[in-house]
């Protein structure tokens, strides 16, 4: 698929709109400006591509608003050289964004659908993501320690794993709740093995699940 002018013109356009909405870390404005959204959406949404809007990428999940990923992303502090862990690959869209910032990202899909669509669509971009099938919850017990976890579906609860797979003074992102609404969490880990807790906000997300799902 190609990344026209006109892409290009009205990427840049909504990044200018998530600046005004209070995205201020330049870092993420410029990662966004750089990844063409459009290309990990279904063709019909094409057009929609780039309002400030989730959209449904099949199997009944949502790439997220870019106010929200720019957010998340904005709060995980990644930079070059850390090792990121994502929890729900879904299009694939945010964990570009995160290698365009020079972070080494691992991200986890359960739904074999949409694992097996974002696999095919990476292998032919340039930016490096590992992804992997399974349950988020269990983390990567073979690549840990992460100097960053980002959980991109709403989390009624944080596993031990996902605890204690994060380094000693890494950070957590996780819109957490059970209910439609989420409150965005900042967690950080301490010396302790315990968890310090920074909130911003109500977001809305799809639900985390358990297990791998074929649906
Ligand atoms: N980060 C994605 C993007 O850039 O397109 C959007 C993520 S979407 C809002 C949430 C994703 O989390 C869905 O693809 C869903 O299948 C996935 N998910 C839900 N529960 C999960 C789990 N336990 N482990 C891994 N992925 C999970």
């Amino acid at each position: 698929m190609q990344d026209t002018f006109r892409h290009k013109g009205l990427r840049k356009q909504l990044v200018e709109e998530i600046r005004r909405k209070g995205i201020t870390d330049v870092r993420v404005l410029e990662a966004m400006e750089k990844i063409p959204r459009h290309i990990f959406m279904d063709s019909s949404f094409l057009e929609f591509a780039y309002q400030d809007k989730p959209f449904p990428i099949g199997s009944g999940q949502t790439i997220s608003q870019p106010y929200t990923v720019a957010f998340q992303t904005m709060l995980l502090e990644a930079s070059r050289g850390l090792k990121v862990l994502e929890i729900g690959t879904g299009s694939g869209y945010q964990a570009c964004v995160l290698a365009e910032m020079g972070a080494k990202v691992y991200s986890i899909e359960r739904q074999r659908k949409l694992f097996a669509k974002t696999k095919l669509l990476l292998e032919s971009l340039s930016w490096k993501v590992q992804l992997f099938l399974g349950d988020g919850n269990l983390g990567l017990p073979k690549f840990a320690p992460f100097d960053r976890i980002l959980i991109t579906a709403a989390a009624p609860s944080i596993s031990t794993a996902l605890v204690d797979q994060l380094k000693v003074g890494g950070l957590m992102v996780v819109p957490f709740g059970e209910g439609a609404d989420q409150t965005m969490k900042r967690l950080i880990k301490l010396e302790d093995g315990s968890l310090k807790e920074e909130q911003f906000g109500i977001f809305r997300f799809v639900p985390l699940l358990g297990n791998i799902g074929n649906d």
